[in-house]
């Protein structure tokens, strides 16, 4: 590991120009340079590089950074290899932070763990394809359970043949250490001899972002009462179960195309959704989502409906993880499947055609379905209303998002039967009461120096934004071109920063981020804003974490300013510094309408695929209170409003 202040020093040192030059020639027009973009094939040259704001940008194929970014994509290097490379060309002295004894020996032995993990999947997969035994025994349940061989091998599943050492001797045999049969938890330690921990069972992998195997689910094939109907691998220094998601390495294209997950409880159930052409689905493998798990898939995306069987009892139960759901910023839908059914089932009983408009039609919002729920049970027994008032009130005050939880709170006071302003002051005491303890949480959760991992953080596939994310950018390119900047917005106020005003109003209507980087952008800003410090473009032009060097690079080159909003509006133009005061507000006004906006649009979407009466009027409910906030909104142009 390279230590920071090398970092800052090579960051320093590193023109842009000179960096460039080495591979692209360059030639000079006005205050910048143009070339032929590296990047793509062109022949009339749109490769920019400012050397004022040190950056470059194509405006061809769109790629633009720092330094370091340039290295990056144009030879494949690593972030330590890109400043290692800076550092060698302006002779800085590179100050490796010493890895310990230990850390070395850990990490050679996760990679030794990683290994024979990739190889015990290898070997279960053989089995199952080539092994006699393997293809009579494993091989015909899944195909009697109806998988098709190309999902069989997306998922790379296996077979583990039921003789009780089979594996540990031909990974012995094969040169693999018991050290680390054990430590993986491919094999349990016997009193004279090592055995294997799966045997005569059907193999599922799990894997990690990377698609690297980390651990398995073993399933028995006998209904064997007494014997478990999954075998796991246990916790261990390369899988913490807390930490995966069963399903996502294969999910994860899918879930960020359709802005949407759906959470399932079984491996089977993953499979035959994906075989039934439904991609963006995952497994909590059985247990409730941990707050890792959670964080882990809202990277890709806030959206996520929950599967349930329509018998399950544990539906009740489940009520609380979901809340942990909503804490942590999702908008979370359910969906209750027929009597009987789990995803699988439905999925092998229905085409593919009727699995996907059951999906679309059947989805509830969660708060709604609590309400029903309860409200079901209630019925006119005043003190369960009580308490039903009291449950619903909580999953409310959970939602990070004042937009949205004064929707809910409209929705739901029609729902009830209760005082909205009631509900209101409830919902506010019970924020209030969190508050200390959250305040307390979220500075444990961003420490000062957010330092970037590549292995833990492998950068995102960008995908098209939508008109929400579109105004959180703006917001965002504002905050980085002039955070510092001072305006006046009313002749009645004191003068703000830039920064100091967005993150003022944002916190006050706790509005939360749709795109998880603008969201990481934004949060650093808020912290350095709260220790009285504004960042300035260098800062985020030279940041730790390439993908905010890059959007700083891509914000940062003109082309951007005097966005269409502000030529909508009739704000005509003197340079867009002298507007600041008119365009700030006008811009959190229109991240707060496409915010409302998103959600009509979404709930119309939803609307069109639902044909039962109930539901219907339901939506057109919620969509009564959207419009409420709405035009609430309008009202105040922006101004704080709700909650
Ligand atoms: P199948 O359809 O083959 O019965 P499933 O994947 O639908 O399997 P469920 O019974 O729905 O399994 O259980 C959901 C998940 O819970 C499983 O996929 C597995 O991850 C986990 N699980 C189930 N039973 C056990 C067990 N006995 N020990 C550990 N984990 C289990
Ligand atoms: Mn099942």
């Amino acid at each position: 590991m390279i230590d920071r202040a090398t970092i800052d020093k090579v960051f320093d040192a590193a023109q842009i120009i000179e960096v460039v030059q080495e591979f692209v020639s360059l030639k000079k027009r006005g205050v910048n340079y143009l070339g032929l973009c590296p990047f793509h094939n062109e022949k009339t040259p749109s490769f920019t590089v400012s050397p004022a704001k040190n950056i470059y940008k194509c405006f061809g194929c769109g790629k633009g950074g720092n330094p370091v970014n340039f290295l990056m994509e144009l030879e494949h290097l690593s972030y330590t290899d890109a400043i290692r490379w800076l550092a060698k060309k302006y002779h800085i002295e590179i100050v490796e932070k010493e890895e310990t004894a230990e850390e070395v020996q850990q990490k050679n032995e996760r990679e030794s763990m990683l290994i024979l993990t990739q190889y015990a999947q290898r070997i279960f997969v053989e089995n199952l394809f080539e092994n006699r035994e393997g293809q009579s025994i494993g091989l015909s349940y899944y195909k009697e359970r109806g998988f098709r061989e190309e999902i069989i091998r997306k998922f790379g599943l296996g077979y583990a043949l039921a003789s009780r050492d089979a594996f540990s001797q031909k990974a012995l045999r094969d040169g693999y250490q018991k050290e680390y049969l054990l430590s993986t938890g491919l094999s349990i330690e016997g009193e004279h001899a090592i055995f294997d921990r799966f045997s005569g069972r059907v193999m599922f992998p799990v894997y990690d972002l990377m698609g690297k195997v980390i651990a398995f689910g073993g399933r028995i094939l006998k209904s064997d009462a007494k014997a478990a109907k999954y075998q796991n691998s246990p916790e261990s220094d390369i899988y913490q179960k807390r930490k995966a998601l069963y399903g996502l390495f294969q999910a994860k294209k899918a879930i960020l195309q359709e802005d949407k997950c759906f959470l399932v409880e079984g491996y089977t159930d993953v499979l035959s959704m994906h075989q039934a052409g439904i991609e963006h689905v995952v497994a909590s493998s059985g247990t409730s989502l941990t707050e890792d798990q959670i964080r882990l898939m809202k990277r890709f995306t806030s959206n996520v409906t929950v599967l349930y069987d329509g018998d399950s009892a544990g539906i009740k139960a489940a009520l609380r993880g979901i809340d942990l759901m909503l804490e942590e910023g999702m908008n979370v839908k359910v969906l209750l499947l027929p009597d009987g059914e789990d995803p699988d089932s439905f999925a092998r009983h229905h085409s593919s055609s009727e699995l996907s408009e059951y999906l679309q039609s059947h989805e509830t919002d969660f708060i709604t379905f609590k309400t029903k729920l309860l409200l079901d049970e209630a019925q006119q027994d005043p003190i369960k209303r009580a308490r039903l008032i009291t449950e619903v009130v909580h999953s409310i005050s959970l939602i990070p998002d004042g937009i949205i939880r004064s929707v809910y709170v409209k929705d739901c006071s029609r729902m009830l039967d209760s005082d909205e302003q009631m509900l209101i002051r409830e919902v506010a005491k019970r924020r209030r009461m969190r508050q200390e303890e959250r305040f307390h949480k979220e500075s444990q959760n961003f420490p000062e120096a957010v330092l970037y991992s590549q292995e833990d953080n492998p950068p995102l596939p960008s995908r098209s934004e939508d008109d929400l994310e579109i105004a959180e950018k703006e917001v965002i390119r504002l905050l980085i071109t002039y955070g510092s900047e001072t305006i006046w917005i009313s002749a009645e106020e004191p003068s703000v920063k830039v920064s100091d005003f967005f993150v003022r109003e944002i916190e006050a209507d706790e509005l939360s981020w749709k795109n998880p980087l603008y969201r990481q952008v934004y949060q650093e800003i808020r912290l350095a804003v709260s220790k009285g410090v504004y960042p300035e473009s260098r800062y985020f032009i030279t940041h730790i974490d390439p993908s905010v060097s890059s959007l700083a690079a891509d914000l940062l080159s003109s082309h951007h300013s005097l966005s269409s909003l502000w030529k909508s509006n009739e704000v005509f133009a003197r340079t867009e510094d002298l507007q600041l005061r008119e365009i700030v507000p006008l811009c959190l006004f229109e991240l707060k309408s496409k915010k409302v906006m998103a959600l009509l649009r979404d709930l119309n979407r939803t609307l069109a695929g639902v044909k039962d009466e109930d539901q219907i009027r339901e939506l057109m409910n919620r969509c009564h209170a959207l419009n409420e906030v709405k035009m609430e909104l309008a009202k105040s142009l922006g101004q704080r409003v709700i909650l």
